[in-house]
């Protein structure tokens, strides 16, 4: 049993709690305090078994709905987030660090999918043909798949899942979320407001849990699809395994993504922009600018000289302090690796502009805390400039020419945002169209695209064909079918139906 029963997260299935069974516990840290404040309980291979069956033996019944009475659960839940929008941003930021503010902007993102679902019954309309050939009509529409998986990031854990599900079960499939064993708390809550929505039991599952859940969810035979936002490693794993056992795979990854200062640039929006895309939620964001690529070192130094002061008087603390605008990150174990980084980044000869490592909190002394870091002068072997630091580090990279950043954005493994900042529209125009990177912003930091278009990176950003989301998500958890088909003909030949007598002819 575990120590903090009382603060245990349980699982959520059928339409209610569920005690896990396997023994195994995940601790979950208060990031300010960095003490542990509550456990998951970890699913064992058959708790995440049962969980699979439970969506599987509801699927018929659900896809049997019609999509217009199936949205009317989505509307109903849109009014329930906003009336627990405080108690969700509590849980939310309690686990996983984020101010409150930002905790609440990004379950309003979340229910921007939420919003776009409920119009599924105009995105599920198919196209018609009519007499393909004589007599022949043929027309397609697209079917939802059955069981959908889904396995998130600490990141977002309202946000993320709701890219996923809200989709997935307008389109008419059930759904076992497994969320991050870091911060589940917020993730459990949203599936209770679907139940008070009227969702059917079984439609939408949650199961707490690490690999063992994991792998025992992406190998199911009853398994449709897998819907994963993570790291690169565990998310290329997930696609092998998931596609070679024969499902749909889309796998969002990690991110190095390059803001490009062209020497034309407004100065003051690309500070403003620089503070808020590096070191907004504490650079926890895979659209978040960890790599900035200055062209020519007039602007650099500028940029340099208006930034140190913004970042020294970022106001940091816990979450639920008055003013702050960063909080710690997720888990002492989190703080050590973005430490690790900056220690590497010095070693490897990158200028430490502003150094984050100190920082204490006044009562938070033990808190996953980390200031604004800036590296100056970083050159692209360095590992703070090849991985993904995700932490409030921020790596300036200087360039002599157009040509050099967009080979740098262009060179990187991963492709998932990037932006460039001038007032030119003929390098903004080249810029778009060459670089190899799924989101693109021209003079906007964070090019998030809203929930009616699709959200993904390329190269090692995204494994599989399917952004998420918008058009992209419909497509992914509903298939085509086609139908032709041919009726007895005769009616224009004067054939005579007589439907009084049992409909024959
Ligand atoms: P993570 O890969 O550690 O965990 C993601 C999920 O995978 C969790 O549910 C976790 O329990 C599970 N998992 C972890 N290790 C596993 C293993 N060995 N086998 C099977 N499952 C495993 O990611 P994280 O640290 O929670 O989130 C941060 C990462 O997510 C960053 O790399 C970030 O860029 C990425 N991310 C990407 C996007 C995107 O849209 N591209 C969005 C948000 C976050």
């Amino acid at each position: 049993m575990s120590k903090l029963a009382q603060d245990l997260v349980h699982h959520y299935s059928a339409g209610r709690y569920v005690e896990g069974r396997s023994g195994r516990y995940g601790d979950i840290y208060n990031p300010a305090t960095g003490q542990i404040a509550r456990q998951v309980s970890l699913a064992s291979t058959t708790e995440a078994q049962e969980m699979v069956g439970v969506a599987f033996s509801a699927f018929e019944e659900w896809s049997a709905i019609p999509a217009t009475r199936r949205v009317q659960v989505l509307y109903r839940f849109r009014e329930l987030i906003l009336l627990h929008l405080d108690e969700l941003a509590e849980l939310l930021s309690s686990e996983h660090g984020k101010t409150i503010d930002d905790a609440k902007g990004s379950i309003m993102r979340g229910l921007d999918v939420v919003e776009f679902a409920c119009g599924i019954p105009q995105l599920l309309k198919g196209e018609y043909s009519d007499s393909v050939a004589s007599g022949v009509d043929s027309w397609s529409f697209r079917q939802p798949l059955g069981v959908c998986v889904g396995i998130t990031p600490f990141n977002f854990p309202a946000m993320v899942p709701m890219w996923m599900f809200p989709i997935a079960i307008a389109c008419g499939n059930t759904f076992v979320l497994k969320p991050s064993e870091r911060d589940p708390s917020c993730t459990v809550k949203l599936a209770e407001l679907m139940t008070k929505a009227g969702l059917p039991d079984g439609v939408l599952n949650v199961v707490n849990g690490d690999r063992e859940a994991v792998d025992a969810l992406i190998t199911d035979e009853r398994v449709q699809s897998i819907s994963f936002v993570g790291s690169t490693r565990v998310g290329e794993y997930i696609y092998q395994v998931g596609s070679s056992h024969g499902k749909r795979v889309q796998a969002l990854c990690g991110a190095k993504n390059h803001m490009v200062v062209m020497p034309d640039a407004d100065i003051d929006q690309v500070v403003d922009a620089i503070m808020g895309a590096a070191y907004g939620s504490a650079g926890e964001r895979c659209m978040a600018v960890s790599v900035v690529v200055m062209v020519g070192d007039q602007i650099a130094d500028t940029v340099m000289e208006k930034l140190k002061p913004r970042i020294k008087g970022l106001k940091v603390g816990a979450y639920d302090q008055k003013g702050v605008e960063m909080g710690p990150v997720v888990t002492p174990d989190a703080l050590n690796r973005i430490k690790k980084y900056i220690s590497q980044g010095l070693d490897e000869g990158a200028k430490l502009v502003v150094d984050g490592r100190d920082i204490s909190i006044s009562g938070y002394e033990e808190g996953c805390f980390i200031g604004a870091t800036l590296f100056d002068n970083v050159t692209p072997k360095m590992s703070i400039y090849t991985d993904e630091i995700f932490g409030p580090v921020l790596c300036v990279v200087r360039v002599t020419s157009y040509d050099e950043a967009i080979a740098l954005v262009n060179e990187h493994e991963y492709g998932n945002g990037t932006a460039i900042f001038t007032r030119d529209g003929d390098a903004a125009r080249d810029f778009m169209a060459r670089c190899q990177i799924g989101m693109v912003g021209v003079n906007v930091p964070i090019p998030v695209p809203l929930a009616f278009h699709s959200f993904g990176g390329w190269k090692r950003s995204l494994f599989g064909d399917h952004h998420i989301h918008g058009p992209e998500g419909v497509r992914f958890y509903t298939r085509l079918k086609t139908v032709t088909s041919r009726w007895p003909s005769g009616i224009r030949a004067g054939a005579v139906y007589n439907f009084k007598g049992g409909g024959e002819r």
